[in-house]
Parts: C-alpha cells; structure tokens; sequence
C-alpha cells in the first residue's frame, strides 16, 4: 500500500469519506485519493514523494505557481505581527482599493472567507435591495453549498427547483429558479413566468464546474439586459473567474457589467479569502450602513490579506494574462493534436489561463451542460489514471476545469503533452 492510502484508509476513521471536500475523495475517477505533503511552482508532491506537474493549482488560485517566494516571504513577515486580530487594518483597506481598481464594476466590497459566504452573502444582498424572494441560476453552475445555491434543475426550464442535497427544505429550494445554461430563450421564459419576484440572477461567466463551458456569443449580454428589463440584479459569480480568465476578470473580458461580483480563492494568494462587492448604491444596503445582515470574526484576517496583495501585486505586471492565456492554449490545443493523431473523439475549450476536455463525439462545440453529462466517463477514467502514472495532475473529474500557472514553463508543458501521446496511443 502507498502512503497516501495508508493515510486515506487511518482518515476514513475520523473524518467523513476521508476528506474534507467530496470532490477530493476521488469519488469520480475512483482509487484512492493523493495526499498531498508539498507543492512548489508547477509541481505537489504526494505524501509517497512522488513528483507531479499540477493542473489543479488548488482549484484555481495558484495563478504564480505553488509557494511563490514573494507570497511566502510576505506572509512569513506578516505572522510576526499576530495572526487574527477582529478589528480592521490598513490591509484590509489596501485589499478593497485594489480590488477595486481592477473590477471597475465593484465600487465597493466585504471580505468573507470563502467562495460560499461571498455567493451567499450576496445573494442575501440582491434579496434584501430588490425586496424579492426567488432566484435564478443555471444548471450545472456551481456557487458553493449556502441552501439557495444547492439546487439544480427539475426536467423542463420552467419547473421550481429542486434541492440537490437532503437537508435543504423544499420550501427554501422552491425559491431557486433554474435556466438552461448558454440559453437566453430559457430565462426570458423564467422571467415572464415570474415577472415581479425574481431578485437576481447568479451565474458562472465561463462555467469552470461543468468542465469548462465559455459564454456563447451575446449570452452574458443578454442577461444584463432582462435583468435591466425585470429590475433584477444580475450577480457574476467570478469565484473562479476573477484574476484568472483576465486582470478584471472574466466580466471584463466579455464586456459585460453586473450589479454583484463575488471572487473567491484567488484574491487571497490560496489562503481562505472571498469577497463580494458590485454597485455602491448595493452595496449600502449592507450592515452596519443598511438593514441586511452579514458579519465574520476572520474577514479580512491580515495573513490572507497579505497573501492576497502580494499575489495580486504580481499579477499586475504587464503581459502576465497573455502569457498565461498562451500556455493554456497550447495546453488544450496540444491535447486536441495528440486524441485526433491517435483517433480519440475529443473536444476542448480555453479562455484565458482555464481549460477543459471532453471526450465526446459531438464536434459542435461546447456549449451546454445537456453535452457534457453525455461525455465518456469510462474514457475519462481510464485517461485520468493514466495521466497520473505519467506524473501529471489532473481534477479528479470530468466536470472540473483544468487550470495553468506561470510557473507552467516548455519543459512541464513539453512533458505533459508528450505523457498525453503516450497515454492516446495506449487507448486507441
Ligand atoms: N463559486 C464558484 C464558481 C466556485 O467554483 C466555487 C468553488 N469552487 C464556489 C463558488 C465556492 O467556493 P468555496 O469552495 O470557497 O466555498
């Protein structure tokens, strides 16, 4: 037995499934999960030792690679002062300003500490503005576990929602439209439906938690405009998105401008950090200015502050989002070349530093949730296994994005793509 499933056997006995995030278990690619000891630039390294070039990059935020020295050396020099101090700091100021002056749609924003408080919060938020009870999202976008947010689709667009999870009671899911993703058509039928009680619409820009599926031309700004229409805000979840697809996010990248942003992982360098903010006439309307109640001991904890400043400092320097944007291309595109080489039916997708792959017989391209749920699972298993024998890291799921770091240089990049034509040629 290798370490990490000694490990992972001996956490079974303490902590649920052995993990504390399900994705981590392995649940969609079977096998026993790695467990992690280190991770340096491109590279984790399990607790067997064993080396891997990572594409997980913590979910995202890893944008300079595992462990950057000007991170560490930041926080290093931060844990002098004390580690939580539940008072505001200059930090937390410096934090909002930056922020702030690359979203330009945030005039304003709350530090929380994850992706599901950030969604949550501002859901309450668009709630409380608006005066309205439902919701709208899409099926196959993924916002974090609050009640609301746990809610997919029934069959048909129009139907209420339906919880995803136990614990979620009917009468709470029941507020939570769901639209069909990439089609306008099934939110105007929402709205029309529910002309004066939705208060928002949240969203995915590029939806990073069904594989990788980017906006289709003119959908996000479709959006924008019924919200305008039916006087609901309309929320771009940048959880994933933001600092990654480009420096103003992916909102800035299509053009569009939301009432709410929320950001996740990724403004704090990997420590845990969230954030919402959007309009300030919005934003106002949050305790201690406003009546809608939001609060946290650790919010703006100066540690992940600091993290995130400097990572966010570094990201600012000039040519950082093309060079980015350019090695996950040859990414994806590297991956395409080799499955059509080998006759492997494959589809990708890429924007910015995410990318995604399908095997799929479809050659449309990649738009809808309907077309990733029908990929070959038994294809992405088997691949995925195989990557990882290669010493390559891939999300343990067929519905994750993949994602680069700068730290991705020709020789990890040239490595991984070589370890993907060995991997086709076996399969075909
Ligand atoms: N929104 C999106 C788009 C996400 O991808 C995630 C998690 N990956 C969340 C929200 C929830 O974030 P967290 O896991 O930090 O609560």
């Amino acid at each position: 037995m290798t370490r990490s499933e000694v490990l992972f056997e001996q956490a079974k006995q303490t902590i649920p499934g052995g993990v504390n995030s399900p994705v981590r278990a392995f649940n969609g690619v079977g096998g026993s999960p790695l467990f992690i000891e280190k991770a340096d630039g491109a590279y984790i390294f399990d607790a067997d030792g064993k080396k891997y070039i990572d594409y997980v990059g913590s979910w995202g935020p890893m944008i300079l690679g595992h462990n950057h020295p000007k991170i560490r050396q930041a926080v290093l020099a931060a844990v002098e002062n004390g580690l939580s101090f539940g008072a505001p700091t200059e930090l937390e100021v410096k934090m909002a300003e930056k922020v702030i002056s690359m979203v330009p749609s945030m005039e304003q924003v709350r530090m929380v500490s994850s992706g599901t408080e950030a969604t949550m919060s501002a859901i309450r938020l668009a709630r409380g503005f608006t005066n309205r009870d439902n919701i709208l999202k899409f099926e196959g976008c993924y916002h974090g576990h609050a009640d609301c947010l746990l809610v997919k689709a029934g069959s048909g667009a129009l139907t209420l929602g339906q919880p995803s999870s136990p614990g979620i009671p009917e009468d709470f899911a029941k507020h939570t439209l769901t639209a069909t993703y990439n089609d306008l058509d099934s939110v105007r039928a929402i709205f029309e439906q529910h002309p004066d009680d939705i208060a928002c619409i949240i969203l995915e820009p590029v939806a990073g938690n069904m594989n990788c599926i980017p906006p289709v031309e003119g959908f996000l700004q479709g959006l924008r405009a019924i919200c305008d229409e039916f006087g609901a805000l309309l929320i771009i979840d940048e959880v994933m998105t933001g600092f990654r697809v480009s420096m103003s996010g992916a909102q800035g990248h299509y053009g569009v401008t939301p009432d709410l942003t929320t950001l996740g992982k990724v403004i704090g360098g990997g420590m845990p950090v969230g954030a919402f903010g959007g309009r300030k006439e919005v934003m106002q309307f949050i305790a201690p200015t406003g009546p809608v109640y939001q609060a946290g001991t650790l919010s703006g904890n100066p540690i992940a502050m600091t993290a995130g400043l400097a990572q966010m400092d570094a990201l600012c320097e000039p040519g950082l989002y093309e060079a980015l944007a350019a090695k996950t291309k040859r990414v994806a595109e590297g991956f395409k070349a080799a499955a059509d080489k080998h006759g492997i039916p494959l589809s990708i997708t890429c924007v910015g530093g995410m990318f995604g792959f399908f095997f799929t017989e479809d050659t449309a391209p990649m738009t809808s949730f309907a077309q990733v749920t029908k990929c070959n699972m038994e294809h992405f298993r088997h691949f995925y296994h195989a990557m990882l024998d290669e010493g390559v890291y891939l999300a343990p799921s067929a519905y994750e994005a993949g994602f680069l770091s700068m730290a991705h240089g020709d020789e990890e990049i040239d490595y991984t793509l070589a370890a993907v034509d060995r991997v086709f040629a076996a399969m075909k």
